[in-house]
């Protein structure tokens, strides 16, 4: 006898306009970094979507004409013919593991910057371009709306050429033509596509009707829509235009693809929306207004959270990006009754900021992401061990707990030693403060596979000397320390301490994760001083202030946490913090501490001012902990086949980089070097022709 599954419901085929999809898990279009530029990887990317089980498995934004232009960003293009071929690897990987491809055609007018076309930028009224360079949208011709059109309708064809099952036509996120004319604010025009709302919506039903018109009997339309603009100061609400859009063009495309807008608040952190399903109150009318399935995402995890937005006549697809980035296998796993296996997205963005740089996609849970080709990895698989019986690693934080959980699975006797009581190193720290509780999913994710393997053992509560290392006589030794931050103020503003005269307690992010810091009414008034420019200074800020500290933040940067802007943060952090009552003085750096006063100078004229505080944190650099595998290298002959460090005692930066560190140690373990190096220099090479 069969025994049914309870999330059977997810695994029903849905049919989409002329096209039928396998089940209910539909990855939407999201950037990678690897689009037009790398498209033997980008294909691999998605194929692996496909063989996790995903129904629909899209493209990044695929731009359809040289005026859409987003140079130097990596995604997909479909500017002529020449492009179908790179589009068609992706076609073919993705239906060869059974899922239907889908492409988000795109036109950005004003949001594009053509920097390599150096085409006129296009937009419903004259407007400034929105990369910060001195360039001017031009108001669109009755001319130039025919040729827009055609561009779309002509690159309708050629994704149907290039074999896609769904064409996107896209209004979403304030980056595209068709949403820019929707929106008042972009939409100045006096003629019939501006004005009233059926105006604004012309050219968006045209599109729509076009790209039926020329694909439709083959293709599946679907309609990418941000309902709801979620600005403070008006824009579209669900409850108003973006209702009245969908009731108007509700039966027209095949598919309704519902988010909000803008991107940040469509890709919101685990910081700023701490739930799963946060866009659910905004799309949940959809359904009602039209017969056509809808697909929504909101950082969507659970098995039964999905099933309740299909029960509940939500959703018709669980629409995902960033969870089907961190475990591509979910819906594999949900079938096979494996959801202990999910790697739950944690929500950090690190996915989000390699697109804004360019550069192929990482995230923090998945390492595999973006290797498939270049390295040949999967997510779900690794090759088993050489000659090699066992492994020790040193230390059980992010690195170490990847290393050691694919060295087990790789076959290895792995033992894994950690000083502290529990395991986690800097993820246990980091998830201890205020919003960032979700990134215990990485400590989680890895703990509960460890704990089910035969072949590893645990220690806790052991600190290891070089000694004690050599008496364990396993012979790889895998070192994965970790790193603290800095006391001293030594970072990027400075190469030499600050000077001291110790009438100020200094502490720094450790003290305030292992709860060092003297309560509120001892030192009411904390001194941040944020060198580090990552995340970590703005994190503490607003932990100290909700732990009732009156908290003044000093940065380097022009604003809190820079690095911020990639993971589309930083100005929800910066009014988080402003309307919390911090002060922030920026682009001044620490340099002494002098009778309870703190001195700063000023980035640019040199000029000192002195603040009183009660004490002073610094958010600076990490300090290596190398010392465990300097002694080792120093021994004379410690007998060991294999010693390694990894993660931030090799090098402090980011979980991600910590978590890819291990991993790639644990693959690269008893591999030809050869082989090892030469992965490294896999690449796309440009064709000369
Ligand atoms: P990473 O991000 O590189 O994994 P973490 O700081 O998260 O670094 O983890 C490092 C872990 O190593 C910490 O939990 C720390 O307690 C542990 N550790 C440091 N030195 C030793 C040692 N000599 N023996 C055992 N564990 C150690
Ligand atoms: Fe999720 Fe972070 Fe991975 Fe992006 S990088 S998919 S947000 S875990």
């Amino acid at each position: 006898m069969s025994v049914s599954n309870p999330y059977d419901a997810l695994f029903e085929p849905v049919k989409i306009g002329p096209v039928t999809a396998r089940n209910r898990f539909y990855q939407v279009p999201h950037c990678c970094g690897l689009g037009h530029v790398r498209p033997q990887a980008h294909a691999a990317m998605r194929g692996m979507k496909a063989e996790g089980g995903w129904a629909v498995v899209s493209t990044e934004e695929a731009e359809i004409h040289p005026t859409s232009d987003l140079s130097p960003y990596a995604e997909q293009r479909i500017w002529d013919e020449r492009d179908i071929p790179a589009l068609k690897l992706m076609t073919d990987a993705v239906h060869a593991k059974g899922a239907l491809a889908a492409i988000e055609l795109v036109h950005n007018g004003s949001h594009a910057m053509n920097y390599l076309s150096r085409a006129p930028l296009l937009a419903p009224s004259d407007i400034t371009m929105e990369a910060v360079y001195p360039k001017q949208a031009r108001a669109m011709s009755k001319a130039d709306i025919q040729s827009f059109r055609q561009w779309h309708r002509s690159a309708a064809r050629r994704a149907m050429q290039a074999g896609f099952d769904i064409i996107y036509v896209y209004a979403g996120h304030r980056m595209t033509l068709a949403h820019h004319f929707l929106l008042p604010q972009y939409n100045k025009r006096h003629d019939e596509y501006g004005g009233s709302l059926e105006n604004r919506a012309r050219l968006l039903r045209q599109l729509l009707e076009d790209t039926k018109e020329e694909v439709g009997s083959q293709c599946a339309v679907a309609f990418r829509f941000a309902v709801d603009e979620m600005l403070d100061d008006g824009g579209m609400t669900w409850q108003k235009e973006g209702q009245a859009i969908v009731k108007m063009l509700a039966e027209i495309p095949d598919l309704w693809d519902v988010n909000v807008s803008n991107w940040a608040n469509d890709s919101a952190t685990s910081r700023f929306e701490k739930h799963e399903g946060y866009q659910t109150p905004y799309i949940e009318f959809v359904k009602k207004v039209t017969n056509k399935p809808v697909v929504a995402v909101g950082r969507i995890t659970s098995p039964d959270y999905m099933l309740s937005m299909v029960k509940d006549g939500i959703v018709d697809f669980i629409g995902a990006a960033r969870p089907s980035i961190a475990d591509p296998f979910i819906p594999n796993k949900i079938r096979a009754g494996r959801i202990d296996e999910i790697r739950e997205c944690i929500g950090c963005n690190v996915c989000v900021s390699s697109d804004g740089l360019g550069v192929p996609i990482r995230c923090t849970q998945n390492p595999t992401i973006a290797e498939e080709w270049r390295r040949g990895w999967h997510p779900e698989k690794i090759a088993i061990k050489g000659q090699q019986e066992s492994a020790l690693v040193i230390g059980g934080g992010a690195a170490g707990l990847e290393c050691a959980m694919q060295l087990a699975r790789r076959g290895y006797e792995v033992t894994l030693a950690e000083a502290r009581p529990e395991m986690g190193g800097r993820i246990l720290d980091e998830s201890s403060l205020l919003g960032l509780s979700a990134w215990k999913r990485v400590l989680d994710y890895r703990l509960f596979d460890i704990q089910r393997r035969a072949n590893i053992n645990m220690y806790n509560h052991s600190h290891l000397s070089a000694e004690q290392v050599l008496e364990f006589g396993v012979p790889n030794v895998f070192v994965a320390t970790g790193a603290s931050w800095r006391l001293d103020g030594v970072g990027r503003s400075r190469r030499d301490p600050i000077t001291s005269d110790q009438s100020l307690p200094i502490y720094t992010p450790d003290d305030v994760m292992q709860s060092n810091l003297p309560d509120a009414l001892l030192m009411p008034h904390v001194l941040l001083f944020d060198d580090d420019l990552i995340y970590m200074g703005g994190v503490m800020a607003q932990h100290l202030v909700e732990g009732g500290y009156k908290v003044s933040v000093v940065t380097s940067a022009s604003v809190v946490s820079p690095f911020a802007e990639l993971t589309l943060e930083q100005p929800m952090i910066q009014k988080r913090l402003l309307d919390s009552g911090v002060t922030i003085i920026a682009n001044h750096a620490v340099t002494a501490v002098q009778a309870g006063e703190v001195h700063l100078v000023c980035n640019y004229t040199g000029r000192i001012q002195k603040i009183s505080a009660s004490g002073l944190l610094l958010v600076t650099e990490k300090q290596r902990h190398s010392t465990l595998y300097d002694a080792l290298m120093a021994m004379d002959d410690p007998g060991l086949q294999h010693l390694e460090l990894i993660g931030d005692a090799a090098n402090p930066g980011l979980l991600a980089d910590a978590v890819y560190s291990g991993h790639l140690a644990a693959r690269n373990f008893e591999e030809p070097a050869g082989e090892v190096e030469q992965q490294q220099f896999r690449r796309e090479i440009i064709a000369l022709d």
